[in-house]
């Protein structure tokens, strides 16, 4: 029933069984620190103190007795995922923001324990570094944990070839959500989950919680309001600062602002980690000499973000933008409205396509524009076909060449010297899994329900070939993300916002930042700024130094 390959019972890579980590105990005199923060209950066994599905629980310490950590089987029943004892604490990510919690606690015997509320446990976090650290790194792991043993988390039903079953994996996964997947391709139990749901094939995928609640082929918001990934925003609140856009660069902004004292709410469209979090592996970003995943960097950006108490509102697209008062008024896909004194749009760019007949078709059926452990499954021992000369083509080539029997990477030009950094161009030379074709391009894809053969016709003597194929990732370049801000700030002619000197309306030194708008407290960064050097580092710079200007902006000198 699961999909993941290995049995994590015997994994000595599952974080649930680094227990020294994962379950710390905390000593004697580290205990009596994080008391003073919180106050003592006496509670009875058998009390919850918090349900899968709360928002906003309290952080709970054990000084005796137990409390157990509860999942539901797939009956409904509640199981034991573990228990915490004497100086064990509960909690996990969702500690850090107002999702719903994924899992629910429960005494396991008469116990007494010291309850921390929530803005107490933010102080904590800040004047006790050294217990922060062991609670953070015990976090993540317990995520970790819940992804990998697809505990707390739900069941997607679908084909992994359809379109949509991928979007929904893309989506849980992108935000850190624990699923597996029922794969009524391949999985021989499929059949029967689908009787006992009374579901027909024309109703897949679904997406089944677990107290069975059923989804029909849901939107990502739909989903995401579902399983409460999004916060609940308040519509009369002002924030000092509203990033719109989680990738490098906003949730670079959201830790600035957020940890130099801006009430900061960052709006995200899809997930956070933008394009970078599509990346297999960055390995040019400083600090990481082996590499890491975009995801990764992702994941570990959003918790510092949400750990100096920024907000994150996933699966809301801002699609205005407006002035009311002293403030602007970002309104959201589906009608919210956040309000905020500056806004910096960091919503980057979304990828180019291919002009080929059946296109549309095949996107996410065959079609991809990342190059994550999840497409790199699809291609084993199948040949594939990247299209791109840039960086990002040549990652995914390299990375998927370790899965794939081969790939052929096609490009327009006559070589990759001009568009790829040159450790890349060595490593797919050297490589006998990878076959470089130049002045090459796909005029044709075919298949059924999802893509089976592409043709390509080599543009310098119009030969013509036709493959089995089932996985093209084309990897073409961005446009930006601006149609929202239609009419409020400048664009360039391609649609990129122009900053700085090109825009700004005022150009006193001291005042103007390269990253102003022409709007007075709007800012912009990342890719989606005209000009802007497009990479994680440079998106990541530009996201906390434009703090600085907000500062300026809302704290200005008196003139002289
Ligand atoms: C596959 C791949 C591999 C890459 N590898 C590298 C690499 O190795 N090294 C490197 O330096 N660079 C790499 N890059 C480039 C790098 O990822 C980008 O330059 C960087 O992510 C840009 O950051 P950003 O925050 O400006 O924008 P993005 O990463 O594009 O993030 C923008 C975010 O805004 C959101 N958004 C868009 N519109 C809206 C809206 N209306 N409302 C709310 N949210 C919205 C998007 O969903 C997205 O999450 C790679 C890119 C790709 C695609």
């Amino acid at each position: 029933m699961s999909s993941t390959p290995v049995n994590p019972e015997l994994d000595p890579s599952d974080p649930y069984n680094r227990t020294a980590q994962t379950f710390p105990e905390l000593s004697e005199e580290m205990a009596a620190r994080v008391a003073a923060f919180g106050s003592e209950e006496t509670l009875a066994k058998g009390t919850y103190v918090f349900r899968r599905g709360d928002r906003g629980v309290d952080f709970f310490l054990v000084l005796d007795g137990s409390i157990e950590i509860l999942d539901v089987d797939e009956e409904g029943d509640p199981t034991i995922i573990t228990v915490h004892r004497t100086r064990q604490f509960t909690g996990e990510l969702d500690l850090f923001n107002q999702r719903q919690v994924l899992v629910s606690g429960r005494t396991g015997a008469d116990s007494r324990v010291i309850r921390i509320k929530r803005p107490d446990f933010r102080r904590m976090v800040t004047a006790e570094p050294d217990i922060a650290e062991i609670i953070m790194r015990a976090y993540i792991l317990r995520r970790v944990g819940l992804i990998r043993r697809s505990r707390g988390g739900v069941t997607v039903v679908g084909s992994s070839h359809a379109g949509d079953t991928l979007r929904i994996e893309h989506f849980l996964r992108r935000n850190g959500y624990p699923h597996r997947l029922l794969d009524t391709a391949h999985d021989q139990d499929a059949q029967g989950f689908l009787d006992c749901f009374e579901l027909t094939p024309a109703e897949l995928p679904v997406v089944v919680t677990p107290d069975h609640t059923v989804f029909r082929n849901p939107s990502n918001a739909e989903l995401a309001d579902a399983l409460g990934l999004t916060e609940t925003i308040d519509p009369d609140f002002v924030y000092d600062l509203t990033v719109v856009g989680a990738g490098p660069a906003g949730l670079a902004a959201a830790v600035y602002g957020a940890s130099e004292g801006l009430s900061t709410i960052v709006i995200e469209a899809m997930a956070p980690g933008g394009q970078a979090g599509t990346s297999s592996k960055i390995e040019n970003y400083l600090g990481f000499p082996t590499g890491i995943s975009g995801q990764a960097l992702a994941g570990r950006a959003q918790v510092q973000a949400q750990k100096f108490g920024a907000r994150l509102a996933i699966s809301r697209p801002a699609v205005a933008i407006a002035k009311d008062g002293g403030a602007y008024q970002v309104t959201l896909e589906g009608g919210g409205i956040v309000s905020s004194r500056v806004v910096v749009i960091a919503t980057g760019a979304r990828y180019r396509k291919l002009d080929v007949e059946n296109y549309a078709k095949f996107e996410g059926q065959g079609i991809h524009y990342a190059a994550t452990a999840m497409e790199a499954q699809l291609c084993q021992n199948e040949e594939i076909c990247v299209v791109g000369g840039g960086n990002s083509a040549g990652q995914a080539a390299i990375y998927l060449s370790r899965h794939a029997k081969h790939v052929y990477i096609l490009v327009r030009s006559n070589g990759l010297a001009a568009s790829m950094s040159d450790y890349l161009v060595q490593r797919i030379e050297a490589s006998p899994h990878i076959t470089l074709l130049c002045e090459t391009e796909i005029t044709a894809l075919e298949g059924e329900s999802y893509l089976q053969e592409v043709t390509w016709t080599d543009r310098k003597n119009n030969q013509v070939e036709r493959k089995a194929i089932g996985n093209v990732f084309v990897m073409i370049g961005a446009q930006p993300n601006t149609d929202w801000l239609e009419g409020c700030v400048d664009l360039d002619a391609s649609g990129f916002v122009l900053t700085g000197v090109h825009a700004a309306s005022d150009k006193r030194l001291g005042v103007m930042s390269p990253y102003c708008t022409s709007r007075p407290g709007v800012f912009a960064v990342g890719d989606a700024r005209a000009g802007s050097v497009k990479r994680v580092a440079s998106g990541v710079g530009e996201g906390s130094v434009v703090v600085q200007a907000i500062h300026r902006y809302l704290n200005p000198l008196p003139v002289a």
